[in-house]
């Protein structure tokens, strides 16, 4: 900026560093950090706030299809979740991003998984987007690859033979989906990379069971239709009986948790005419929509929304998840770039393009333990072409990493006390266990936000209610879940 052309020479330069900086240039960046500081505060009384409007969209998004919620609360049809009794092989298929999944468990009945076999399928681009993604395509290559898992799996144990048995199959399909019953559902929009335009309005099991038919899998029923959020939350309960609620921390966030009909205002039949014997029923909340005015936002969140693909939506996700932290780290670091030569002023090509700087960049920034923050120069280096910092920056690069992933952290944990309270959950006198199941890249690799997220969490319930609850990771309950929810629904 021109403003900034005209420099003073720095009085209590220590040590050489190839960069030059003026006090001034020093006084500018602490600004933006403050500033930053200022703007992402989580106090305790926001993070109540924020726990309270969450209960009151969730309300609201129970009370109506359709209604003006962010908070769709998705009925899932899921009435009974595995609890570790299960018996039997089942099959699961997971797709939602870039790869697909399929799996064969075993469940032998005493809890654990006996054997889990699984395979991991690139999708080609050309049936993800462009002229020859149609429906048929897309389903007909899932099928085929599920067909060579079936016969190789079924090869490999000799249990070729019993060709009459019934296979049962869990999908997990990570879009949003109107659910019209356990094992059935229409696709709304695609989401990520996907744009296979005839699938939408679609049954997406019946045409995943048409193109099995294709392909030979004519013993095998698709049993059960969820989410990555359900799936975690029913690999949670088939460990755990205690398990209220399930939370994706990953390139997304979302949670789902179980919740008694008589609270589901929009239910369209009675919970009896559903075959509901439960009287709970896991709902799918979409949380990622959450919006609030109590959320802290940033210049720098509004500037990465307007130039997201969805402008206006999944406010509370781009605040918290893993696609969006990195770039939010980065669009701080281009404003001190605009207000200060720390970061080498000059070129500016990589500061100013999304996505160059990712979360596990900032998580491994941000874990740098050497003493002179080698890791920190290094990722500047390598991803931002910012080289010859002084140890002075590299420190305020470390806590722009801290500032925006603690933000992160707070905010998910009050999304969690938010739950907690709607079932009644957490509160002085209840004396129950209750366990959070939490998946996700960001979760599982991101230690300070791990932390930061449970101390939060302890701070908002107090150490006595902390005490009975438990955040407990669910690895895979993505691909798991699918095959306990069919194995949960099994016809046999
Ligand atoms: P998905 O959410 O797409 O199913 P994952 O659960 O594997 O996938 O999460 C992947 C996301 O987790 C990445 O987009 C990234 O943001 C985040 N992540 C992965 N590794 C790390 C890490 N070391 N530190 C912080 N975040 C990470
Ligand atoms: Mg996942």
């Amino acid at each position: 900026m021109a403003a900034l052309a005209k420099k003073r020479p720095a009085r209590h330069r220590t040590r050489a560093t190839p960069s030059s900086s003026s006090s001034s240039d020093v006084e500018a960046a602490k600004r933006v950090v403050s500033d930053l500081r200022d703007a992402c505060a989580t106090p305790a009384t926001t993070l109540d706030a924020v726990a309270a409007a969450m209960v009151g969209e969730m309300d609201a998004g129970l009370a109506a299809e359709g209604g003006s919620s962010k908070v769709k609360m998705i009925v899932t049809f899921v009435d009974a979740l595995p609890n570790g009794g299960e018996e039997g092989s089942f099959y699961a298929l997971d797709l939602g991003g870039t790869n697909f999944r399929v799996l064969r468990v075993r469940l032998a009945g005493g809890g654990g998984v006996a054997e889990r076999v699984a395979r991991e399928v690139p999708i080609p681009h050309r049936l993800m987007s462009g002229d020859d993604a149609t429906s048929e395509n897309l389903f007909d290559f899932i099928a085929s690859a599920l067909a060579e898992f079936v016969a190789d799996e079924e090869g490999r144990d000799g249990d070729g033979g019993d060709g009459e048995r019934m296979r049962e199959l869990g999908f997990t399909f990570s879009f949003p989906v109107r659910q019209t019953s356990i094992a059935s559902g229409k696709l709304i929009r695609w989401t990520k990379a996907f744009a296979v335009d005839d699938a939408v309005g679609e049954d997406v099991v019946a045409a995943l069971q048409a193109a099995m038919s294709k392909h030979g899998l004519h013993n095998m029923r698709v049993s059960a239709l969820i989410n990555d959020t359900v799936g975690t939350l029913a690999t949670g309960s088939y460990y755990d009986d205690d398990t209220v609620a399930a939370v994706i921390l990953g390139t997304g966030t979302n949670a789902a948790y179980i919740e008694s009909t008589n609270a589901i205002a929009k239910l369209s039949s009675p919970p009896a005419e559903l075959g509901n014997s439960s009287n709970t029923m896991v709902i799918n909340t979409e949380w990622g929509g959450f919006d609030s005015p109590f959320l802290p936002t940033t210049e720098y969140d509004q500037a990465l929304d307007a130039e997201s693909l969805n402008p206006g939506e999944q406010t509370y996700e781009k605040l918290i998840s893993g696609l969006y932290l990195g770039d939010i780290v980065r669009r701080v670091l281009l404003k001190i770039s605009t207000k200060s030569s720390l970061l080498g002023g000059g070129d500016t090509d990589l500061l100013t393009t999304r996505f160059v700087l990712t979360t596990p960049d900032v998580s491994s920034m941000h874990h740098d333990e050497t003493p002179d923050l080698a890791i920190v120069a290094d990722k500047l280096a390598e991803k931002l072409n910012i080289r010859g910092t002084s140890l002075e920056t590299r420190r305020m690069v470390v806590e722009i990493c801290d500032i925006v992933a603690t933000r992160s952290a707070r905010l998910a944990a009050a999304g969690i006390v938010g739950i907690l309270r709607k079932i009644g959950r957490g509160g002085a006198g209840d004396e129950r266990r209750s366990v959070v199941a939490v998946d996700g890249g960001l979760f599982e690799h991101y230690a300070k936000f791990r932390q930061c997220m449970e101390s939060t969490l302890e701070e908002m319930l107090g150490e006595e209610a902390a005490a009975r609850m438990f955040i407990k990771l669910a690895n895979d309950g993505s691909g798991l879940g699918a095959a306990l929810v069919a194995a949960a629904y099994s016809q046999s």
